[in-house]
C-alpha cells in the first residue's frame, strides 16, 4: 500500500478531503499510506470509544463472524438479545430497537413519538428541537436539526420541528401547542460546539414535559456510551427521559445504533418499524464487547479522571494564549479560540511532521476533542503540547 498512487475520482464528492489514505489504527494512533503516524483525538467523530483495533472488539467480531452473520431480522439472535438486556439493565429504559446509524435511530425516535401521539394525544406530532442541534442527515433528522442553512438545502423540510434555544426554558414553553408530542435534545450539543445543557435546564425541562404530557427524547448519539464519564449523559442530570438514541460509541467503530424507550412509550405495532440489518448479530456482538468494557470496574471513573486532565491541560492553553475558554463533559471537550482559526489549526496539526495530530473544528472558532475513552494520560499531555507548539506558531 506504501506510496500507492491515489485515484480518488470514483468516490462521490461530499466534502473536501486531504490527499491521505488511512491504512491502519492502533489505540490512539492512526497510520497513513506513507507510514506517517497521527495522534487521533477525533476517533471517527467520537465513534471509536475504545480506540483503534481494540482486542475485545476484534475477538467478538471474529468469533461472531464464524458463527452467524445475518439470520435475517425475522428472527431473534443471541447477541441482539444479550445487548438489549445489557442496555435495559443499565438504563431507565425497557425496550431497545437496534439500527445502523445515529440518524436512523433518531428517525425511529421521531416515528415512535408520533405513533405515541396518535394513540395518546389526539394525533399530536410536533417535536420541539433546538437551534444549532444536530440529529442526522436524513430528511426528517435534518429538519429536526438546527444547523444554519439546513432549512432550505433540500426544501421542503419535513414539517413539525419548531426550534427553541438551548438552556432557555421559556423558549421551549413558547413552542408548545396542542400538537406538541415531544422535545428532543442533545445533553451536550456536539456539532453545535460542545455546549452542555445546564442541570437546571434539563431538570426543569423534564418537569415541564411531564406536567404537559410531552415526551422527552435525549439524543445521546454523541454524548452516550461513556463519553461524558457516565454510561449515559442523562444520568448526570438526575432525570429519566422517555426515549434515548445511541450511535457512534455504542458500536466502537462498527455501524450500530439504538433506539431505547420505556414500556409506557414503546408502542410500535407490527409493520411500524424495521430494517434489514436491525439487530444484526455481527454488530450487536461488538456492541456487547464495547458495553462490557465500559462497565468494567473503574473504567468510567477513569474517563472522568482523564476528562479532568484534558480540561486542565486546555485551561493552561487558555491562560497561556489568552483564549476564550474551554467547556464540555468528560472526554467530549472544546477549546474556544476566540478567533476563527479552528480550520487552520486542524490543517497545521494534521500536516506537521514527523507526527501529525487529528483534531476537529465543528465551528470555526473552536476545536473539539473526542479521544478514545481509554487514551493514556501521556497521550493527553502530548496532544496539549503539540497544540501548544501550533498556537505558538500562530501567535
Ligand atoms: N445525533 C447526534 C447528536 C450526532 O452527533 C450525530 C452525528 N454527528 C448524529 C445524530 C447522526 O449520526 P450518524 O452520522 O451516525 O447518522
Amino acid at each position: 500500500m506504501t506510496n500507492t498512487p491515489l485515484n480518488t475520482a470514483a468516490v462521490m464528492f461530499i466534502t473536501p478531503r486531504p490527499e491521505l489514505v488511512m491504512v491502519q489504527g492502533e489505540g490512539s494512533w492512526l497510520t497513513d499510506q506513507n507510514g506517517k503516524r497521527y495522534l487521533d483525538f477525533m476517533q471517527g467523530w467520537a465513534v471509536n470509544c475504545l480506540g483503534h483495533a481494540n482486542p475485545g472488539m476484534i475477538a467478538a467480531l471474529n468469533s461472531q463472524a464464524k458463527l452467524l452473520i445475518s439470520p435475517s431480522p425475522a428472527f431473534y439472535n443471541e447477541p441482539m438479545l444479550r445487548l438489549a438486556n445489557l442496555l435495559t439493565a443499565h438504563s431507565c429504559f425497557d425496550k431497545v430497537f437496534f439500527a445502523n446509524s445515529g440518524a436512523e435511530a433518531n428517525e425511529g425516535a421521531i416515528k415512535l413519538a408520533r405513533k405515541w401521539g396518535q394513540l395518546n394525544k389526539a394525533g399530536a406530532f410536533e417535536i420541539i428541537t433546538f437551534d444549532h442541534g444536530f440529529h442526522g442527515r436524513t430528511l426528517a433528522t435534518m429538519s429536526a436539526s438546527g444547523k444554519p442553512g439546513w432549512d432550505s438545502m433540500f426544501a421542503p423540510q419535513v414539517a413539525g420541528f419548531p426550534k427553541a434555544n438551548l438552556n432557555d426554558l421559556s423558549s421551549v414553553i413558547a413552542c408548545i401547542t396542542d400538537n406538541t408530542v415531544a422535545v428532543m435534545v442533545e445533553p451536550v450539543q456536539g456539532e453545535g460546539g460542545v455546549i452542555p445543557c445546564t442541570p437546571e435546564f434539563m431538570q426543569n425541562l423534564r418537569q415541564l414535559t411531564q406536567e404537559r404530557n410531552i415526551l422527552l427524547i435525549v439524543d445521546e448519539v454523541q454524548s452516550g456510551s461513556g463519553r461524558t464519564g457516565s454510561l449515559f449523559a442523562y444520568e448526570q442530570f438526575g432525570i429519566k427521559p422517555d426515549i434515548m438514541t445511541l450511535g457512534k460509541g455504542i458500536g466502537g467503530g462498527v455501524p450500530l445504533a439504538a433506539l431505547l424507550a420505556t414500556d409506557a412509550v414503546a408502542c410500535f405495532v407490527a409493520g411500524n418499524q424495521g430494517g434489514t440489518y436491525n439487530g444484526n448479530p455481527l454488530m450487536t456482538a461488538v456492541g456487547i464487547s464495547v458495553v462490557e468494557q465500559l462497565l468494567a470496574p473503574q473504567f468510567l471513573a477513569q474517563v472522568q479522571a482523564k476528562g479532568e486532565l484534558l480540561r486542565n491541560e486546555l485551561r493552561q492553553l487558555v491562560a497561556e494564549f489568552q483564549l476564550e475558554g474551554e467547556r464540555g463533559m468528560g472526554l467530549l471537550r472544546a477549546l474556544m479560540l476566540g478567533r476563527e482559526i479552528g480550520p487552520k489549526l486542524v490543517e497545521m496539526a494534521r500536516d506537521q511532521n514527523p507526527v501529525g495530530l487529528l483534531i476537529n473544528s465543528p465551528q470555526p472558532d473552536l476545536l473539539r476533542f473526542m479521544p478514545a475513552l481509554n487514551t493514556s494520560d501521556d497521550d493527553i499531555r502530548l496532544m496539549a503540547s503539540m497544540l501548544r507548539g501550533l498556537l505558538k506558531q500562530l501567535a
